[in-house]
């Protein structure tokens, strides 16, 4: 390809990218049946001969946009993930231009010092203790796994036990202390450590979810005791102002799993349900689901950097050493990466903290703005709504199946399924800066319709 083509190529993605966007206001947020059956044309025979890059990405749009979920738009709310920011869909293009294997600092300053910025404010938008360490994960089950591994590095250091060399077999025993209502992807991330899932201490849980602080067994020896800012389901933050202090007492790391609930920190109105969050010893929080960034991009911060770097770092002949900065291979479980921070970096640098509290006491405000309208129409608002998540039931479990199904079908938004408390119910998670006042309506109206329309 010469120069021009290029040209001609990345302004034909641009512009089909941008179509795209704008077109997810008008059309279904599920993908229809017809759309999702023609991606059977994507199943052929690997091409023998080269094809004309702009063939390639013609075929692309024309297959899978209308197969793709509107999760980019103003009325996706299922699974708390948020759309992408426009300036950080741009700073990815470009990013992605750029091509920078984001491994090491002397190789690729550029990146790294954006990591060094955006891991500052970071830090900073969340009140978490200055100095803190972390590093650019695809997400927070990565982000929960990377800092795990700089607890499990620290309680067993503490013990005379270098787990990096020596490994787990004959190791002095880990307490790992979890509430009933602790994430998938802490359980899948303690497997991996070799922590088990079904070895830990599982502590009760009150009606939102939150940790029951007179329920935590007393602690001694290496314990990392896992918390919670943010429930999938009911968006609740255990007790951390108890519980920090106590676990502490007792000599245990504390870490949370704050993938989107952290971010309450930087929502003036908010910041009060994670009060006692910054005495914790790590956090995994993600970037991709409030901060409204694409995928994949997840934060592990740790507030003292050595069991984390202890927990990751590597050298070898070939990998220049990073000196005395930062050098952002040595903190994640990957080598090879694409620089993550550049997006984060922009949500940051375009929204400031005044934009960052708008959006999210904006979800706040909308979520609240679902309870009410849907308990007004007589459906059944099953959590405390104090953040951006909405349960509702509309009535036996058969039937609130029913009407999420015909939520999803009738295309004004998407919501998803769970069972909270042996309650079947409908997710509403608000955490697009994309949606508006009139995108609540809309969608109100669409869920009391689809209510109506499956009575019992
Ligand atoms: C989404 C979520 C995770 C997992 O995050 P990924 O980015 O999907 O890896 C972990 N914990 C909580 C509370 C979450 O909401």
């Amino acid at each position: 390809m010469d120069r021009d083509d290029v040209t001609v190529l990345l302004q034909d993605a641009t512009a089909r990218a941008s179509a795209y966007l704008r077109e997810l206001r008008t059309r279904s947020v599920a993908p229809s049946p017809e759309a999702v059956e023609r991606l059977a044309a994507l199943d052929r025979a690997l091409p023998a001969e080269p094809s004309d890059p702009r063939t390639v990405l013609a075929e692309l749009d024309a297959l899978v946009s209308p197969a793709t979920m509107a999760m980019a738009g103003s009325r996706f709310f299922g699974f708390v993930i948020g759309g992408a920011l426009p300036v950080t869909v741009a700073a990815n293009i470009l990013a992605t231009a750029w091509d920078q294997n984001s491994a090491r600092r002397d190789v690729t300053p550029g990146t790294a010092v954006l990591e060094d910025v955006a891991l500052r404010w970071v830090v900073e938008a969340l009140g978490l203790p200055p100095g803190t360490a972390g590093g650019f994960v695809t997400g927070a089950t990565v982000a929960n796994l990377t800092a795990l591994a700089a607890a499990r590095h620290a309680v067993l250091a503490r013990a005379g036990w270098e787990v990096e060399s020596q490994g787990l077999f004959g190791a002095p025993e880990i307490t790992v202390v979890v509430g009933a209502e602790a994430h998938v992807s802490v359980m899948k991330a303690l497997a991996m450590l070799g922590l088990g899932r079904d070895r830990v201490v599982v502590v009760p849980v009150d009606g939102q979810g939150r940790m029951r602080p007179e329920a935590l067994p007393r602690l001694s020896g290496p314990t990392i005791v896992c918390l919670q800012a943010g429930n999938v389901n009911s968006g609740a933050f255990d007790p951390f102002a108890e519980l920090v202090p106590r676990a502490h007492d007792a000599g245990a790391w504390v870490h949370v799993d704050g993938a989107f609930g952290l971010w309450a920190r930087a929502a003036p109105n908010r910041a009060a349900l994670a009060s006692g969050i910054e005495g914790a010893d790590s956090w995994a929080t993600d970037a991709h689901k409030w901060l409204n960034v694409p995928y994949d991009s997840g934060l592990a911060l740790v507030r003292d950097g050595a069991p984390l770097r202890a927990a990751m770092g590597m050298t070898a002949a070939y990998l220049p050493a990073g000196g005395t900065h930062r050098d952002p291979a040595d903190y994640t479980p990957e080598l090879s990466r694409r620089a993550r921070g550049v997006e984060v970096w922009a949500a940051l640098r375009a929204l400031g903290r005044s934009g960052l509290a708008d959006l999210l006491e904006r979800s706040c405000r909308q979520a609240r703005r679902f309870a009410d309208g849907l308990a007004a129409a007589g459906y059944r608002v099953l959590n405390d709504v104090t953040l951006n998540q909405v349960l509702v039931s509309f009535g036996d479990p058969e039937r609130t199946r029913r009407v999420i199904a015909a939520i999803q079908a009738d295309g004004t938004c998407w919501c998803g399924g769970t069972v909270w408390q042996g309650h079947t119910a409908m997710r509403i998670s608000v955490c697009s800066w994309a949606t508006t006042e009139e995108d609540v309506e809309r969608s109100l109206e669409a869920m009391c319709r689809a209510a109506g329309a499956n009575p019992r």
